[in-house]
């Protein structure tokens, strides 16, 4: 497999015009004319690759996606505060309008690539949470111009990687998040690779109903059961909860065993679940942590995430989190910061580990400059 081409690979780029493929899809608030950046994360960590390149005299011309406008114009999904933002992060360059108002995008039509490319000298990709994308400036640009991963593409690459071809051992997985069905090709591909597999959240349900156990009115989905069955009868441990908090059939708090009555449902892992699952997480050398252990986004239900959060953050074992909503519960228990990499595409992660390579990354490898 050619190698996938960095920055340096672009030569001297000074008084060279260069197309910036970011992610700049920010949380936003407010009416849909004046809305407001909520978080600038993603525009601050595009700021290393683009200062590289202005340090060296290039001309540095950025475009995203933001939100779903399905292929026209929609004041909501306007690039403006995104542009004003930037402006002040990285003065003199240039953001186009939000990509997805050409429906050229998504479709990746020859004509939108062709309009996107003109006037460029090179093309660099930096947009990981795009990248298990096939969208025309994702794939679209390498097919002529010289064309690089930027620092952050790179990184996500290396890590992720990483991860899959020589992680340290033990490597566990923690897998949670609402659905068995979103997550069966990830869950799948790292039974491959770790040593043990942990599962709380919604779809430790699915999991539990294979193992016979009664689960009231849990999110449990039918059709998944054998799959998991399965997968429980393989030779890597799987760790599945063994107490669950959630609601009674009054709709009250209540703690439960591993068997659920009927009526009741599960929102999170228990405190004995939580403790068993640090132990796991304390005793790894490589973590890997997607989705959350409840229904964090009311406090009742968050103390199972928070706990395994913070294992994840105190253990020594190198520790990755992907996924949107585990980044989001992650930087909302203010731990952001304490673990080894936080991957900025919840997708493209999942993807990633799933077939060790990304639409947006095989298109750099086909570069033109690459030898
Ligand atoms: P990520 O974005 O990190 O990949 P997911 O999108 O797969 O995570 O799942 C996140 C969602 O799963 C959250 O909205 C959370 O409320 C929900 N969830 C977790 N556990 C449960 C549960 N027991 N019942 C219902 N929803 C749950
Ligand atoms: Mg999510």
């Amino acid at each position: 497999m050619a190698r996938l081409p960095v920055l340096e690979d672009l030569g001297d780029v000074a008084g060279k015009r260069i197309l910036v493929r970011t992610d700049f899809n920010v949380p936003m608030e407010g009416p849909d004319e004046g809305r407001t950046i909520t978080d600038d994360f993603r525009i601050r960590a595009a700021l290393p690759t683009i200062e590289w390149l202005t340090s060296r005299g290039a001309k540095v011309v950025c475009a995203s996606h933001l939100g779903r406008p399905k292929g026209k114009p929609v004041q909501k999904y306007s690039m403006d505060p995104v542009r004003a933002r930037l402006a002040e992060l990285a003065p003199g360059v240039e953001l186009l309008e939000n990509l997805r108002f050409n429906p050229g995008e998504e479709s990746n039509s020859e004509e939108f690539v062709a309009q996107l490319v003109a006037g460029f000298d090179a093309y660099v990709d930096d947009a990981f949470g795009a990248a298990h994308r096939a969208h025309a400036s994702v794939v679209g640009p390498p097919k002529t111009l010289p064309s690089a991963a930027g620092r952050l593409l790179q990184k996500e690459a290396e890590i992720l990687g990483g991860l899959r071809e020589h992680p340290k051992r033990p490597f566990v997985a923690v897998l949670g998040g609402a659905k068995v069905s979103d997550k069966l090709g990830v869950i799948e591909a790292l039974l491959q690779t770790v040593d043990a597999l942990v599962i709380g959240g919604g779809m430790c349900f699915t999991f539990l109903a294979a193992k016979g156990m009664p689960v009231g009115d849990s999110i449990c989905e039918l059709d998944q059961v054998a799959f998991c069955r399965r997968l429980l009868d393989g030779p890597k441990p799987i760790h599945l909860p063994e107490d669950i908090v959630g609601v009674d059939a009054n709709g009250s708090y209540a703690t439960f065993g591993v068997r659920l009555p009927d009526g009741s449902k599960g929102l999170d892992i228990g405190p004995g679940t939580a403790a068993a699952f640090c132990d796991v997480i304390m005793e790894a050398r490589t973590v890997f942590w997607n989705g959350p252990m409840g229904m964090f986004e009311d406090p009742r239900f968050a103390n199972g995430t928070k706990t395994v959060a913070q294992a994840v953050a105190d253990t020594k074992a190198f520790t990755v989190v992907g996924g949107g909503d585990s980044a989001a519960a992650l930087a909302q228990f203010g731990l952001d910061d304490s673990v080894d990499h936080v991957s900025t595409g919840g997708g493209a992660s999942l993807e990633f580990l799933e077939f060790g390579d990304l639409p947006g990354l095989a298109a750099l490898r086909g570069a033109p400059n690459v030898k």
